[in-house]
C-alpha cells in the first residue's frame, strides 16, 4: 500500500457539512480537497481547496473533475451511482460502487446485512398496493413503511398503525418501490462507526447512544449505557463483517436498535455519519480523519475516547440562533456550519466534554 503523498488532491462529491468537515480533516493532513457539488449554498465550499458547482451528470465536469483529483470520495449516499462507477474508470474512488449500491437500496441492505447472519426487522419488499396488504397480513402492525431509496433523517417513511392507514400510507410515499417493515420494540439505539484501510485494517469508536427526534438525531452520548455496552461487541463484530464483505475502503456507519435478544441493524451509511461528529474532539483520531487516512492510504487512528464523558447536541433549525452561548460553557466546542437558518436544517453541533 502506498500511501497518497501529502499535497494530492483528494475530490469530495457533495458540499453539505460532512464534506466540510472532511475538507477540514484533509487540510490538516496536508491534502488539497476539490469539492463537486451542485448546490447554491455548498458549505464545503467554504473550507475546501476549489469547488465546481454543477451536477454530477456531465461526462465533461467529471472528467476534468478526475484530471484534478488523484482520489475521490463522497459525502452522502444518494449520488447515483452512475457518476462513481464512471470515475472509478479513471482513478480510485472510495468506498467504492459496490459500498454505495447497497447502502442507497433498503432491500439490497437487509438482505446483505441477513445473509451475514446479523438480526434485521422482519420486511417484505413492496412494489405495488396489493402486495402492501400481504405484506402487512404477513409481518402484522403497527409497521413502517419505507421507501426503497433516498430516505434519510426520518424522511420517506409512515408508520402504518391500524389496517386503516394502509391505502393513505402508499399514498403518502406516492406508490414507489418500498419496504414494509415490522416495528421493532427496543430500548436504545445507537451506531458502529467503523474506518476501514486500504490494507484491511480496521479501527471502530465506543458506541454513543443516539437519541432522535422526529426522526433527526438530536444527541449522541459516550459512554451508552449498559443496555449498548452489552450489544457493543456483537454490533461491532458485524459492522467488521460487512465492511469487509464490501471490501469497503473509508468510514462506515451502522445504525443499530437494542433489541430483546441482541442488536438489530437498522441502516448503513457508506460516511461519515452524524452520529460520529463527537469524534472530533471526543476521540484522539476524528472520524473524519480517519476517513482522509483510509482513502489515502495511511494508517489507522486510534479511536479512544479522550473524555470521561462525551455529549454531542445537534443544532436544528432556530436552535443556531443561540449557539454562542455555548461559548461561555468549559470544554463546549461549537461547529457551525455556515448555512442559512431553515427550519429542520442541520445548521450546527456542539460537543461537551467532562475529562
Ligand atoms: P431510519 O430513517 O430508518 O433511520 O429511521 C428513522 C428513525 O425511525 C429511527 O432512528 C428509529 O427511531 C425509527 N425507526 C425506524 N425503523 C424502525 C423500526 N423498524 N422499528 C421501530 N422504530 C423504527
Amino acid at each position: 500500500m502506498t500511501p497518497l503523498p501529502p499535497g494530492s488532491t483528494i475530490g469530495i462529491l457533495g458540499g453539505g457539512q460532512l464534506g466540510r468537515m472532511l475538507a477540514v480533516a484533509a487540510a490538516q493532513l496536508g491534502y488539497s480537497t476539490r469539492v463537486l457539488a451542485p448546490d447554491e449554498e455548498a458549505v464545503a465550499a467554504q473550507t475546501a481547496s476549489s469547488f465546481t458547482r454543477a451536477d454530477y451528470q456531465s461526462r465533461i465536469v467529471l472528467d476534468d473533475f478526475a484530471a484534478a483529483a488523484d482520489v475521490v470520495t463522497y459525502e452522502f449516499e444518494n449520488i447515483a451511482l452512475d457518476p462513481i462507477t464512471y470515475l472509478a474508470t479513471q482513478l480510485p474512488v472510495h468506498p467504492g460502487a459496490l459500498s454505495l449500491a447497497t447502502a442507497q437500496d433498503r432491500a439490497a441492505e437487509k438482505s446483505f446485512v441477513g445473509d451475514l447472519g446479523g438480526r434485521t426487522a422482519p420486511w417484505r419488499l413492496v412494489t405495488s398496493i396489493e402486495a402492501l396488504h400481504a405484506a402487512v397480513a404477513a409481518i402484522g402492525l403497527p409497521a413502517i413503511l419505507k421507501t426503497l431509496r433516498m430516505g434519510y433523517d426520518g424522511k420517506g417513511q409512515v408508520r402504518i398503525t391500524t389496517p386503516d392507514d394502509v391505502d393513505s400510507a402508499w399514498d403518502s410515499i406516492g406508490g414507489r418501490p418500498a419496504i414494509l417493515e415490522g416495528f421493532v420494540e427496543f430500548s436504545h439505539e445507537f451506531s458502529i462507526i467503523l474506518a476501514r484501510g486500504q490494507d484491511g485494517s480496521m479501527v471502530s469508536y465506543p458506541p454513543p447512544w443516539n437519541e432522535h427526534v422526529d426522526g433527526i438525531l438530536a444527541r449522541s452520548s459516550l459512554p451508552a449505557p449498559v443496555e449498548i455496552a452489552r450489544q457493543w461487541g456483537e454490533a461491532a463484530a458485524l459492522t467488521g463483517r460487512i465492511a469487509e464483505q464490501l471490501g469497503h475502503v473509508g468510514v462506515l456507519a451502522c445504525e443499530f436498535f437494542v433489541g430483546a435478544d441482541g442488536p438489530v441493524f437498522n441502516e448503513m451509511a457508506p460516511r461519515v455519519h452524524n452520529s460520529g461528529h463527537w469524534t472530533i474532539e471526543g476521540a484522539v483520531t476524528s472520524q473524519f480523519e480517519n476517513h482522509i487516512r483510509a482513502i489515502c492510504g495511511l494508517p489507522l487512528g486510534d479511536t479512544g475516547l479522550t473524555a470521561e464523558s462525551v455529549e454531542m447536541l445537534n443544532l436544528i433549525g432556530e436552535d443556531a440562533n443561540d449557539a454562542l452561548t455555548y461559548l461561555g460553557e468549559h470544554d463546549a466546542h461549537l461547529h457551525l456550519y455556515g448555512k442559512s437558518v431553515r427550519p429542520g436544517r442541520k445548521m450546527g453541533h456542539v460537543t461537551r466534554l467532562v475529562r
